[in-house]
């Protein structure tokens, strides 16, 4: 970027140069042929001479009309570079009144056409206003990152005191993305530890009992050993989310896609989950139109889907309670709908329920590794579909996705 903006100083430099040269030539000249008008007495110059000028003329102008098109050319394409880069490139003067500011800059600051107007008004943040100070007054390279909380950006600032003016040259990057990921790998491998520190206690706690005198106590050993099984399979449960999750996310996981009538999809999951839903105390039952379209759909991964919300229904839904699978017709998509008659999502946690890791509340008995439904997002997902929950606390929870025809 720096060097671009050199650049454009140095060929603007060479413009002006050529341009004087132009002009003091002409102006030569034409104090010449008036000397020659006002005296026509006076002995004609050398026609030699004037031949030579004339040629000197002619050379220069083609030099300068060539230079001029390279610089143009040169104008045009730093031009194309400036609107295009996400980067906002602001120029401002000695008093911080913005010169020149590429669409990028008016974008990161939310601010329609920030030309004419002062540095302060356009960037809007006392720690980035400070580092362009900073720059006025020390004229030496300064930077500067903030969060700015109620436009939800985090910036990189990079103040350049201009050489060639009293002014400055800000570069601005955002990062917010780049942030959010990392708060996102932060916070999951949190989550992850803490997940696996728990099972790994019990497990811990429940061998030293067993080495402790539990294991010449036949009955009190089998519970034991009962409940270090169950331990070891939430393990496994959740190790093999994770890896299927990591799948998806790395990219190597591939839909087989084909036409898929929806009501089979939601027969085949209501088969599947019949027996457990039953255990429960709970009816489950399909409500499906015959005319349906088909969807395009990788059929087995659907069902794991259905699956997924199913066996969510079932663990959250008292004996007694109902579990409906619903499909129809929306437009260009078939939307399928997991309802049940639970205990419900509180309102503010619906839209975190699909987060990694995330539990409504971790004591709930039935309570998993909080992986399924972030599963579930990315295999609609990759479905070129959406998948979201409503819900009230104590009165049920409806899941919904659509998947295209
Ligand atoms: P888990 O393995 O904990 O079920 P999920 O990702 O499938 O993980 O679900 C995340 C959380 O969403 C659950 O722990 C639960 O708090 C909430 N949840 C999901 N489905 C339902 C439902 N049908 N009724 C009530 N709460 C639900």
């Amino acid at each position: 970027m720096n060097y671009a903006i050199l650049l454009a100083i140095i060929l603007t430099l060479l413009a002006a140069w050529y341009a004087w040269r132009y002009y003091t030539l002409r102006r030569d000249l034409n104090d010449y042929a008036r000397t020659i008008r006002q005296q026509p007495g006076q002995s004609l110059p050398d026609i030699r001479e004037l031949d030579n000028l004339s040629s000197s003329v002619t050379f220069l102008i083609s030099t300068f009309n060539a230079q001029h098109s390279v610089l143009d050319a040169e104008r045009s394409r730093l031009a194309t570079v400036l609107d295009q880069i996400t980067d906002g490139v602001l120029i401002a003067d000695a008093q911080g009144i913005v010169q020149f500011a590429n669409p990028a800059a008016g974008r990161l600051f939310q601010f329609a056409s920030p030309i004419d107007h002062s540095i302060v008004e356009v960037v809007r943040n006392h720690q980035l206003v400070e580092a362009w100070r900073r720059c006025q007054q020390t004229r030496q390279m300064q930077s500067e990152s903030v969060e700015v909380p109620t436009r939800h950006q985090y910036l990189q600032l990079v103040v350049i005191p201009d050489q060639h003016s009293s002014g400055s040259l800000l570069l601005v990057q955002d990062l917010t993305r780049l942030r959010r990921l990392e708060t996102v790998r932060r916070d999951f491998v949190s989550n992850l530890s803490h997940e696996l520190r728990t099972p790994l206690a019990s497990l811990k706690a429940l061998a030293e009992t067993l080495q402790e005198g539990a294991l010449d106590d036949p009955p009190a050993a089998r519970r034991f050993v009962d409940q270090i099984q169950i331990e070891v399979d939430a393990l496994t449960q959740m190790v093999n989310e994770l890896l299927q999750l990591s799948k998806i996310e790395s990219g190597r996981f591939s839909l087989d896609l084909s036409p898929a009538a929806a009501c089979d999809l939601l027969d085949s999951a209501a088969r599947r989950m019949q027996v457990q839903a039953e255990r429960a105390g709970l009816s489950l039952r399909v409500e499906c139109a015959a005319d349906l379209p088909q969807v395009q759909a990788d059929a087995q991964r659907l069902e794991q889907v259905l699956v997924n919300l199913i066996h969510n229904a079932v663990k959250f839904t008292r004996p007694g309670g109902e579990i409906v699978l619903i499909a129809e017709p929306v437009d260009g998509s078939v939307r399928f709908a997991v309802r049940d008659t639970g205990v419900g999502i509180p309102l503010d946690e619906v839209s975190r329920i699909f987060e990694r890791f995330y539990r409504v509340d971790k004591s709930r008995t039935g309570s998993g590794t909080g992986l399924g439904l972030s599963i579930a997002k990315h295999i609609v997902e990759a479905h070129r579909g959406r998948i979201w929950a409503e819900s009230t606390e104590g009165q049920g929870s409806t899941f919904y996705f659509t998947i295209p025809r």
